[in-house]
């Protein structure tokens, strides 16, 4: 079923991981209007593709809950960051989106991640236009059937999405090039990538048009694991950069501050304040059920204008038709320091 959250529909906007606001307490706001994805690649950390709801957000809703979130910060140097999970420009009016969202006073940029098979036939340029100014695109192998092997596509075209991610600098974008180093799988790979951005960054090398931002691969608990790859720790990964560093001659390690990104004080959800006073007290918290969630254990619930993920493991049914109000101990309750707030029953 595809689910389209709208305001009368009551899903909140904040405090979900897969649709809507997130503020991770920097000056850089992420924005999810969709859960679809054309693609189902074995690593993906949201399962997309996999679940049996999907989520489309109706975009003055979602802007206004961005407005009210970069309002709340009160800086002119904001980045809207478009990261669903699944793929942006499976959304309809995506350009129109993109042009909301610059619109808000304090927007300074617009971002938006990418998995590049749909930035063919002048998506690129509708992109630019609706006042883009940077597309991070996932490129995990420079082998045609390790792509496939990846995405789970036996259409995945690497050709195109190189072509695509030649193109995109030369739009007046910036490009970021976004591999997950699966380590035992792609490291070969890796070295290729670096390459072909190096190739890249000499055609462009005016300061940050052309990046690659190299990450290391997590596996999710509720997302599709790659094989038997297991995810190695930081300090590895950090130690491997930096040989391919010395290696390749480029710089591949990157902070935050390469991407302008800086703290910001966080929108603040009087739900979490609750939550914790209610956890101190030892008493439950009331939350309406008022959509099903991605599968069937999951559902949507609200309180204090704030989301929170229900997962139901109690084997009592919770008819979101119903919008039941539930009563859950607040030590039912988990909530990350973003603010994504999950509720379980057991
Ligand atoms: S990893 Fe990204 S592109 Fe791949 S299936 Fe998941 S959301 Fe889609």
């Amino acid at each position: 079923m595809l689910v389209k959250v709208t305001r009368e529909t009551r899903i909140p906007l904040h405090g979900l991981d897969f649709v809507g606001v997130i503020d991770r307490g920097t000056n850089l706001v992420e924005v999810r209007p969709t859960t679809l994805c054309n693609l189902r690649c074995a690593y993906c950390y949201a399962n997309a593709g996999g679940q049996e709801n999907d989520f489309i957000v109706d975009a003055p809703y979602l802007i206004e809950a961005f407005e009210r979130v970069v309002r709340f910060k009160g800086l002119d140097d904001i980045e809207a960051h478009v990261d669903p999970y699944g793929e942006g420009l499976l959304y309809k009016d995506l350009p129109g989106l993109i042009k909301g969202l610059r619109g808000v006073p304090g927007v300074r940029r617009a971002s938006m991640q990418s998995n590049g098979t749909m930035l063919g036939g002048g998506r690129i340029g509708e992109l630019r236009a609706a006042g883009l100014d940077q597309i991070n695109v996932t490129l995990n192998t420079m082998d045609p059937g390790q792509a496939r092997k990846i995405s789970c596509r036996d259409d995945y075209n690497l050709d195109a999405v190189l072509r695509a991610i030649e193109a995109v600098p030369g739009s007046g974008m910036d490009l970021v090039i976004a591999p997950v180093w699966f380590f035992g799988v792609n490291d070969a790979e890796i070295g290729r990538i670096v390459e072909f951005y190096k190739g890249l960054k000499e055609v462009h090398p005016e300061p940050g048009r052309v990046r690659v931002g190299i990450q290391n691969y997590l596996a999710y608990r509720t997302g599709r694991k790659l094989g038997k790859v297991k995810e190695r720790e930081f300090g590895h990964f950090y130690s491997q950069l930096r040989a391919l560093e010395k290696k390749h001659g480029t710089k591949l390690v990157l902070s935050a501050r390469d991407f302008g990104i800086h703290p910001a004080p966080a929108y603040p959800s009087d739900l979490v304040a609750a939550i914790y006073q209610a956890k101190l007290k030892k008493r439950a918290v009331e939350v309406e059920v008022v959509a099903p969630g991605r599968n069937g254990r999951e559902s949507i619930g609200t309180a204090l204008g704030w989301g929170v993920k229900v997962l139901n493991f109690s084997g009592a049914a919770v008819d979101p038709a119903r919008r039941p109000r539930l009563a859950i101990p607040a030590a039912r309750f988990d909530v990350t320091q973003d603010f994504l707030v999950t509720a379980t029953l057991r």
